[in-house]
């Protein structure tokens, strides 16, 4: 395969000639293909629809303890639901919260309860500080970008490396800016680059010296169980390895079961030292009376434990693992060796990350929605969607058929190589 950037501006202007014409074929057909956001497929859901089977007008609805699930309480979730999201997290169960259907929501709060209550009884509420900042890893999770963004928080980048954020900077600035109070980490399967943060990441994270003493890990554990292949990723423990390096209360980290059962309507929990948790529900108290137990009891009695989980995700593997190889194998045939992208191989989660050249990806994104592909947006990996280096594609390859995945990364990758020729012809 010819490397474009060795390529003449004759040659290159004859592929672009055939590239249009291709693309033109495609554009005339009218597609309507969505690939912008990381949504499970109907396949994906259906492996869970025995769940809604378990609480019918004639089950038992008492918890472990008695509690009639039916009725007001429980503000911290039932016991059996803290006992099985602490064995995922690998926590004790009074280190749990079990909340509602979204982990995006206890983040939020949690957030916002720092910012008008301070991390703890002693501490000063961050907003009678001076300007809060927090650190964003990118590309990075672009919901946790708008959470900063709705709260006035200031979002300061960190490089990822395929061993987690860069350490060096992450220290060199924690270290030296007491407003600094926070730091976004997707720490298994990142999103959107399918990276998990290296044992020597996590250590440092949890003993860094921080000029803030109110500084807080948010350990956002989306994709802990959601492998795609048989040799899982590791993820080393944070919340010991910040215990042990006398940091017990800095990490706060979350998970739900979205992408396990039913996104908007699955449970969500948080973990954190048992300090924490008390403070938290202090105020969680003021804002509920407790989440839904029915949909905790559904959950534990389907899901179970490790083992069931375990095999529950694999089914989800064998779903959506041939999708993603669909779409490396499209990108290695038709982007490969031409030095216009790279892209990650994740052996998790929901995404892989493509990376054009420099000050394409916007073009790119713009010219497939014009060929009726919608991916998400360019720029939207990056604190106020601004990617600074213009380059950085996040595909979701769960949520449309094969047929339909094909398609769209086939304009995917047209159009790639269209703005890259075009962008080379202008050196
Ligand atoms: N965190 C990450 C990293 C995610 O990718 C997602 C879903 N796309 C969420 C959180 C949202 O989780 P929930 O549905 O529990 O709010």
């Amino acid at each position: 395969m010819a490397n474009y950037q060795d390529l003449s501006n004759e040659a290159l202007q004859q592929k672009y000639n055939t590239l249009q014409d291709a693309y033109e074929a495609i554009a005339s057909q009218q597609l309507q293909l969505d690939m912008s956001r990381g949504k499970p497929c109907t396949e994906q859901l259906d492996l869970s629809q025995p769940m809604l089977d378990i609480i019918t007008s004639s089950s038992t609805v008492k918890t472990e303890n008695g509690t009639d699930a039916r009725n007001y309480g429980v503000l911290d979730g039932i016991p059996e639901a803290k006992a099985f999201f602490a064995s995922i997290l690998d926590v004790e169960p009074k280190q749990v919260i079990v909340g509602g259907n979204s982990s995006l929501t206890l983040m939020h709060d949690s957030i916002v309860q720092f910012l008008l209550h301070g991390v703890s009884e002693e501490a000063t509420p961050w907003i009678k500080q001076d300007n809060v900042k927090f650190l964003c890893p990118s590309p990075g999770y672009d919901r946790h970008f708008t959470i900063c963004e709705a709260l006035g928080i200031e979002m300061i980048p960190v490089a990822m490396t395929p061993e987690g954020p860069d350490m060096e900077e992450v220290e060199k600035l924690v270290a030296a800016d007491p407003q600094i109070k926070g730091i976004w980490c997707v720490p298994k399967y990142s999103n959107p680059d399918g990276f998990t943060y290296s044992d020597a990441v996590v250590d440092r994270l949890a003993g860094m010296q921080t000029a803030a003493d109110d500084f807080r890990i948010f350990w956002d554990n989306a994709y802990i169980v959601h492998h795609l292949t048989e040799e899982p990723d590791e993820l080393k423990n944070i919340m010991r390895a910040a215990a042990a390096a006398g940091n017990p209360d800095r990490v706060m980290e979350f998970t739900s079961t979205s992408k396990v059962t039913f996104p908007g309507s699955g449970v969500a929990a948080l973990a954190s030292s048992e300090k924490n948790i008390t403070f938290y529900k202090k105020h969680l108290s003021v804002q509920s009376i407790g989440s839904d137990k029915l949909n905790q009891m559904r959950h534990v009695a389907f899901l179970k434990d490790k083992d069931t989980l375990s095999a529950h995700m694999k089914k989800h593997a064998g779903i959506i693992a041939p999708k993603f190889q669909t779409v490396l194998t499209i990108l290695a045939e038709k982007l490969g060796g031409k030095g216009i992208a790279d892209w990650t191989n994740p052996k998790g989660g929901y995404f892989i990350s493509l990376n054009t050249m420099e000050g394409c990806a916007k073009d790119v994104v713009e010219l497939a929605k014009k060929a009726g592909v919608t991916l998400t947006g360019a720029g939207a990996t990056y604190p106020y969607g601004k990617d600074p280096y213009d380059r950085n594609i996040r595909i979701a390859p769960t949520l449309p058929p094969t047929e339909e995945l094909k398609k769209a990364i086939d304009v995917l990758c047209l159009c790639v190589e269209m703005v890259s020729i075009n962008r080379l012809l202008q050196r």
